[in-house]
């Protein structure tokens, strides 16, 4: 679903994805971790086109990216993204939020765009809170609106860049528990994260980051049980 190759990306003279290498295959749970700074947001960006990469190539569902003729807006359609913050619409009711992008992207009426985002908001355990807005909301039931507003736009495959760690952490387990779900429904998912356990359970593949490449890809029980690189060891002596 998605393939990256050769990704490179600076900002000035600092070169921050220095030649990133990705494969993401259909309902792979792919988890990226590693230091702060070492790029693992900015590759997520550029995934989404919310950076320009400065070369290589990201073709997601077919779509490559980079080509200068891309429609933008329809390929980013495919792509779900859920950020640390929660960035709803703080104006708009739980509801509204999930609709808005249905109608006026997808041009779905306002009685299907409420039937599917009634749906997901069931599946994300909001069922009531249709009417609620954002404010009136927990952090977790926030992050989980956020997650539900983008399943409405059928996406190909989900980015997650530390989507509970702005949370309390009585919070954490409810959101970890919907990726989990959505994991578990062969959802293609791309997470930045560092709930190592939740990596451990739910990826099929963990890629440890550092210095704006890959160190180390594989199985959980290979990367993160059995590291075979020293700076992937530290990391983790570190965080576990
Ligand atoms: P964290 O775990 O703290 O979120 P990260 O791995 O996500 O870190 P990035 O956010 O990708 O790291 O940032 C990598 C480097 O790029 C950092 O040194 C950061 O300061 C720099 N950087 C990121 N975005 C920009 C930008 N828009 N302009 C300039 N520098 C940037
Ligand atoms: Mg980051």
């Amino acid at each position: 679903v998605v393939r990256i190759t050769g990704l490179h990306k600076s900002f000035g003279s600092l070169q921050v994805l220095r030649g990133i290498d990705l494969e993401v295959r259909r309902g792979d749970v792919v988890c990226i971790i590693g230091a702060s700074g070492s790029g693992k947001s900015t590759l997520l960006r550029c995934v989404n086109l919310l950076e320009v990469p400065d070369s290589g190539q990201i073709v997601v569902h077919g779509t490559d990216l980079t080509d200068p003729d891309v429609d933008i807006d329809k390929a980013r359609r495919g792509i779900g993204m859920v950020f640390q913050s929660f960035n709803l619409f703080s104006h708009l009711s739980v509801v509204d939020n999930l609709t808005i992008a249905q109608r006026k992207v997808l041009g779905r009426s306002k009685a299907e765009s409420w039937n599917i985002a009634n749906t997901n908001l069931n599946k994300v355990g909001l069922g009531d809170k249709v009417h609620s807005m954002p404010t009136q909301l927990s952090g977790g039931q926030q992050q989980r609106a956020a997650i539900a507003r983008a399943l409405s736009m059928d996406p190909d495959v989900m980015l997650f860049d530390e989507p509970t760690s702005a949370l309390d952490p009585e919070l954490v387990g409810d959101v970890l528990g919907v990726m989990r779900q959505l994991a578990d429904e062969g959802m293609t998912m791309l997470v930045v994260t560092h709930e190592m356990q939740f990596a451990k359970e739910v990826a099929d593949v963990v890629l440890f980051m550092d210095g704006g490449v890959v160190v180390e890809q594989g199985a959980p029980a290979q990367v993160i049980g059995d590291p075979q690189h020293e700076r992937t060891r530290t990391f983790l002596s570190r965080v576990l």
